[in-house]
């Protein structure tokens, strides 16, 4: 396959995948095995949609489904950047392509109560990651290296830029709804 057909490759086959009537587990077991395949050949992203920036991390839109069942869209941290404490409110996979991230999870100890963090793990490149209210869904991601950019391939079952959901102060759990957006390539 060419380095530009990969994308158009993945996106071929997880469109199959949800006109299928996937639900999430088949879409994790599933679709994570695409990913798996899209991230391993770090060859087609094109270097604009890849480029950080250092005012904060960046999003770009690489696919969306014409019927938003699914997006596709890169992650850019440069060194010491971070996401805020937030939710996605529908399923999502990130995989690592370039560098290494960090991922910290968070849940309620009781609705309404304050955030519990739930420990963190390292996604090295390779690595595929999951979230969903159903699996856990809060979480704070940030580069793992502090002397050159990450960058991710996330998948969600939405057009997540513009899906409304939250950031939240994660000493009080206090919830902020926040809409992301997509940051615009130069
Ligand atoms: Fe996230």
């Amino acid at each position: 396959m060419t380095d530009g057909g990969r994308l158009q490759g993945f996106i071929e086959s997880f469109t199959r995948l949800v006109d299928q009537g996937a639900d999430e587990k088949r879409i994790f077991a599933d679709g994570a095995k695409l990913l798996s395949e899209l991230i391993a050949h770090d060859d087609w992203l094109p270097e604009k949609l890849a480029r950080p920036s250092p005012e904060r991390y960046q999003q770009y839109l690489l696919h969306c489904d014409p019927r938003q069942r699914f997006c596709v869209v890169s992650f850019v941290w440069a060194p010491g950047q971070t996401t805020p404490v937030h939710d996605h409110t529908v399923w999502g996979m990130v995989g690592v392509m370039r560098g290494a991230e960090t991922c910290e999870e968070f849940a309620f100890e009781r609705p309404g109560g304050p955030l519990r963090a739930k420990g963190s793990h390292r996604l090295p490149a390779g690595a595929i990651d999951f979230v969903s209210p159903r699996v856990g869904d809060i979480h704070k991601v940030s580069n793992a290296l502090s002397d050159r950019p990450s960058v991710s391939i996330h998948v969600y079952g939405a057009d997540i830029g513009t899906v409304s959901r939250h950031v939240y102060e994660p000493g009080t759990g206090v919830a902020k709804v926040f809409v992301s957006g997509y940051s615009a390539p130069e």
